[in-house]
């Protein structure tokens, strides 16, 4: 298989709200920065090093934030922005009278949790707990949680609150909710900084909870969280989700894969676009697209120019655009849900020439993520995956770094990932 495109993930920016741009969707990039004394409690717990512990060394305790924070649990951390991970035993809260309470068994490792741990959103918190992509077991619920009870299967993704009484809210977008909390690196009600699934379990209000159908496996759907709500919810919105369409997918990574998946689920004809001729057999025979052109051919551009009524853009290098706006028919839809560091460079004549659509999306709210996974099940879409031990997780982070991974690592949390007494 050839160089791939770096893989983009899902972020992060949502759809309504006029924030700076770093302050988008990332993890806890939105909230606002902890309380000083929180901040100082994070940098003075004692873990400067990198090493990973070994043998007996004993595995570090966070300190306790609130004393509501009753529930040990061990977890991967990271404590610097040099993208190691090291175990750190952290508590989570008591379960609330709306929460849920989760054993981890799978977490997915995303590419925004490689930015994350590495602070290259300038946002870091540290310790960070990375992960979004979170499915498990649930272990006990609140008073008043009626929708979930223990053994349940579910997973939790890029959010676990938010205001729940804004527009964006009242409509379930909590996605664009202007004080979303997400999963990690994020300020939580409580005033601590939320921790995310490289963890043994999870705490979280119902409403941010996802019912896995029986027919979806644990591993394989955790990514979906992110990675499939990312891709499902612009083709939804952008009414690329019917039998005939031709959607474009650009990028054949964590996101581009599922995106490719979701539309075949829906009847399109698929053309998958990359820069790599070398993923061409895979693309048709494996992921089952019906079409590939790579972008640098000039003839192979050409012949598709004007033919698609929708791309959804994965890709996270600087590219000019202009070119991939030839491939839509009039009216046609760009969505980008990767994230390219420079500003999008893009003549007017390319939009405005066939009436043409350029729009960005960022995962989804959770009414779509749970019908997003119930569509998946119904039609057997899950991610392609590599599941790796907890002990392999800077192995895999370096080789995240270089994309090279079929196309998600995602974490054996609950056989992996124990306390080390
Ligand atoms: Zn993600
Ligand atoms: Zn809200």
């Amino acid at each position: 298989m050839g160089k791939r495109l770096p893989e983009v993930e899902s972020f992060d920016s949502p759809k309504r709200n006029p924030q700076p741009r770093l302050s988008r969707h990332f993890p806890g990039a939105r909230s606002s920065r902890p309380p000083p004394a929180i901040q100082i409690l994070a940098r003075t717990q004692g873990l400067t090093g990198s090493a990973l512990p070994t043998g007996s060394d004993p595995v570090p305790m966070a300190p306790t934030p609130t004393p509501t924070h009753t529930a040990a649990a061990v977890a991967l951390a990271a404590h610097d922005s040099s993208g190691h991970l090291a175990p750190l035993t952290i508590t989570r809260r008591s379960t609330g009278d709306d929460d849920v309470a989760i054993k981890i068994l799978y977490c997915g490792m995303c590419h925004s949790d490689l930015h994350s741990i590495k602070n290259e959103w300038h946002n870091a918190t540290y310790p960070m707990v990375p992960g979004h992509e979170i499915a498990g077991v649930v272990t006990e619920v609140g008073k008043n949680v009626t929708s979930f009870k223990a053994g349940d299967r579910v997973g939790v993704g890029c959010m676990v609150n938010s205001c729940q009484s804004c527009g964006s809210c009242d409509e379930d977008f909590e996605n664009s909710c202007r004080a979303v909390i997400f999963t990690y690196n994020s300020v939580d009600r409580d005033g601590t900084v939320t921790y995310g699934g490289y963890s043994s379990s999870v705490v979280v209000h119902e409403r941010f909870v996802v019912r896995f159908p029986d027919a979806m496996p644990l591993d394989r759907g955790a990514p979906l969280l992110c990675a499939g709500i990312t891709v499902y919810s612009p083709m939804k919105y952008h009414g690329l989700n019917v039998p005939g369409k031709h959607v474009g997918v650009m990028g054949l990574g964590g996101l581009g894969h599922v995106a490719v998946k979701f539309a075949k689920a829906f009847g399109a004809k698929v053309t998958v676009i990359s820069t790599s001729p070398g993923k061409k057999q895979e693309a048709l025979d494996r992921l089952g697209a019906d079409a590939f052109v790579v972008s640098k051919d000039a003839e192979e551009m050409k012949a598709a120019a004007s033919t698609m009524d929708g791309i959804i853009n994965t890709v996270s290098a600087n590219l000019t655009l202009a070119p991939y706006m030839g491939l839509l028919k009039p009216n046609g839809k760009m969505i980008m849900v990767g994230l390219p560091t420079k500003p999008l460079e893009i003549p007017p004549f390319d939009l405005i020439i066939g009436n043409k659509t350029l729009a960005g999306s960022c995962i989804g709210g959770m009414r779509d993520t749970q019908e997003m996974i119930n569509v998946a099940a119904k039609h057997g879409v899950t991610t392609d995956i590599e599941l790796v031990a907890a002990d392999y997780v800077n192995t895999a982070m370096e080789r995240l770094a270089k994309a090279d991974v079929r196309y998600r690592f995602v974490i054996d949390i609950g056989n992996t990932l124990k306390n080390s007494e």
